[in-house]
């Protein structure tokens, strides 16, 4: 590494841990300590570039670790192939350098949520990052609201923090739902099948699941794979549902990964 460099690698690798093949939870500690930031935001991790080392290469990667976890930033990742970082991301080793931007960003939060507001997540893949800081927030659940997530992946192995959300859903029984959906579930699968799309358009009394969507109570958040935030979000729409900016205060909120 030419001059300089070494000190643009601000973070150090505390574990990468493989939860199915190509996904992984990687643990971050950034040399200045974790930094204050709200469930739902992102931050920037870099590597060098290979051909040009004086170069960092970085991508957007929201945290899933809450903000109360000061030993490390966790982040869940999909090694996309032919991806420029994320497959090199997925070799780090406990002890590697990367780059961890200082400032952590992204609008994407509870902020304009008001307390009593029921709430409707909706992943893909790794867009359950945000989900899963928020709900390891303690005052999330102080309000007594009820909360759905959705997550839908395409092979069951991808079901990752399944674990740790069905224990909320033991614990918060009568305020939490979590409901996974595989698109390509294996022959043997009984779980719930096909796209998260179909929570929005179909009864869905069926999975034991009900997402009466209802736009004075609740607010929706959409996160992951850029053809189910619109597909979704129209749906949404047209029962009511506004999307938030800044200038527009609305209850749909969105973050498309790509
Ligand atoms: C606000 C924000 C937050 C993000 N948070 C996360 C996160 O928590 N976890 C995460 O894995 N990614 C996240 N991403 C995506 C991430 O920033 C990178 O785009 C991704 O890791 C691919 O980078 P790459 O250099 O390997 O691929 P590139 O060489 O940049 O190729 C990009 C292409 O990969 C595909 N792609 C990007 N992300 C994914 C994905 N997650 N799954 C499947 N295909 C994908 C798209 O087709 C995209 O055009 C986030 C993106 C944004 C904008």
């Amino acid at each position: 590494l030419k001059g300089g460099f070494l000190s643009k690698l601000n973070a150090t690798v505390v574990s990468n841990k493989e939860v199915a093949p190509g996904l992984f939870f990687l643990q971050v500690k950034p040399d200045a300590g974790v930094p204050d930031f709200k469930s739902g935001q992102y931050v920037a991790l870099g590597l060098a570039e290979q051909d040009n080392e004086s170069k960092l290469i970085k991508r957007a990667y929201s945290i899933g670790s809450a903000p109360h976890q000061k030993e490390a930033l966790e982040f869940y990742i999909a090694s996309v192939s032919d991806g420029e970082l994320s497959p090199r991301l997925y070799q780090l080793k406990e002890g590697e350098r990367l780059f961890c931007a200082t400032k952590i960003v992204g609008t994407f939060t509870l902020d304009p949520v008001p307390e009593e507001s029921d709430l409707i997540f909706v992943a893909t893949g790794t867009g359950l990052a945000p989900f899963i800081s928020m709900l390891r927030s303690n005052n999330l659940w102080s309000a007594g609201r009820k909360i759905w997530l959705l997550h839908g992946v395409r092979y069951e192995n991808d079901l990752a923090y399944s674990d740790e959300l069905q224990s909320y859903m033991r614990k918060y029984r009568n305020n939490f739902n979590y409901l996974a959906i595989v698109s390509r579930p294996s022959a043997g699968y009984n779980g719930v099948k096909g796209y998260v799309q179909k929570f929005f358009i179909e009864d869905t009394a069926n999975a034991g699941l009900s997402v009466l969507t209802d736009p004075v109570r609740q607010h929706a958040f959409l996160c992951g794979n850029p053809a189910m935030v619109a597909e979704v979000s129209n749906l949404l729409k047209e029962r009511g549902f506004t999307e938030h900016s800044r200038k527009l205060p609305g209850n749909l909120h969105l973050e498309n990964y790509w």
